[in-house]
């Protein structure tokens, strides 16, 4: 399929997914099964496609050239990071096809690792941002290839794909591995989300029983945290017995 048909049919799909994620979130079902059904239909178009995979994209318009995608993916990059700062990561809550084959993975049941040290992982993401960035500038080559994220999802027998798949086996374990450590739109995003308007928040019900701290994958839960790396996924509000987290803007989280 030819790379405009793909991004229109994988541009439409995205804005639907984004729509219903904000829908579910209004209404407190995050994480329902009509959340999985969007993700598996994300993760289906990726395979299909090879769409909406913005962080491929974007890394395509910085290595510049024949390989950029049309101008239309740079609007598309940049409409969704504006939409991040206004209403939080829905692209990354579903839409995202690489993304969304991490979150369906990590709901295998079994022992989970923990480790979200925000400083830590930020300074990381940051060095691998400006190392990709590099790589695409000056030597004209998407990094995410090795990554073998265009492989994987084109079913290549290739080394970079034994990568990819090393990453998804990670994220059984660990929650969003690429998204959180080596996704350069994940890293943009985590910037623009960080003052997000509209986001998941504690209303006056919160009895601060911390079941949402203990629920949430990215300790994106607590009441000071500023929700950056929250990729909406039903968690803490599915485990709250108080219905006591909103997505509103309301100032002053509890
Ligand atoms: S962080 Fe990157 S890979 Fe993960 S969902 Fe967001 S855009 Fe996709
Ligand atoms: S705060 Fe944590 S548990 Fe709640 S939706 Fe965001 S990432 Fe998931």
């Amino acid at each position: 399929m030819a790379d405009n048909n793909s991004l229109i049919i994988g541009s439409v799909f995205m804005v639907m997914a984004m729509v219903v994620v904000a829908v579910m979130a209004r209404k407190g079902r995050l994480g329902s099964r009509l959340h999985l059904a969007v993700m598996v239909i994300a993760v289906l178009l990726g395979f299909l496609i090879f769409a909406p995979v913005l962080p491929f994209h974007l890394m395509s318009l910085a290595v510049g050239g024949p390989q950029a995608p049309p101008a239309m993916a740079a609007v598309l990059i940049a409409a969704v990071l504006a939409i991040a700062f206004l209403m939080g990561r829905l692209y990354c809550a579903a839409a995202c096809p690489v993304g969304a084959f991490q979150e369906i993975l990590y709901l295998v049941p079994g022992k989970k690792w923990r480790y979200d040290d925000k400083r830590v992982l930020f300074a990381a993401r940051a060095v691998i941002l400006v190392a990709m960035l590099a790589t695409a500038l000056i030597w004209h080559q998407n990094p995410l290839t090795y990554l073998g994220v265009r492989s994987a999802f084109s079913l290549q027998l290739a080394w970079t794909t034994l990568i990819f798949v090393a990453i998804l086996i990670i994220g059984i374990l660990w929650y969003r591995p690429f998204c959180r450590v080596l996704c350069p739109y994940g890293t943009l995003m985590t910037i623009c989300a960080s003052k997000w308007i509209l986001g998941l928040r504690r209303n006056s019900r919160c009895t601060s029983c911390r079941a949402c701290e203990k629920a949430c994958p990215t300790g994106e839960s607590f009441s000071y945290s500023a929700g950056r790396d929250c990729y909406m996924c039903g968690r803490c509000t599915q485990r709250c017995k108080f219905t006591a987290i909103d997505y509103s803007n309301k100032e002053g989280r509890k």
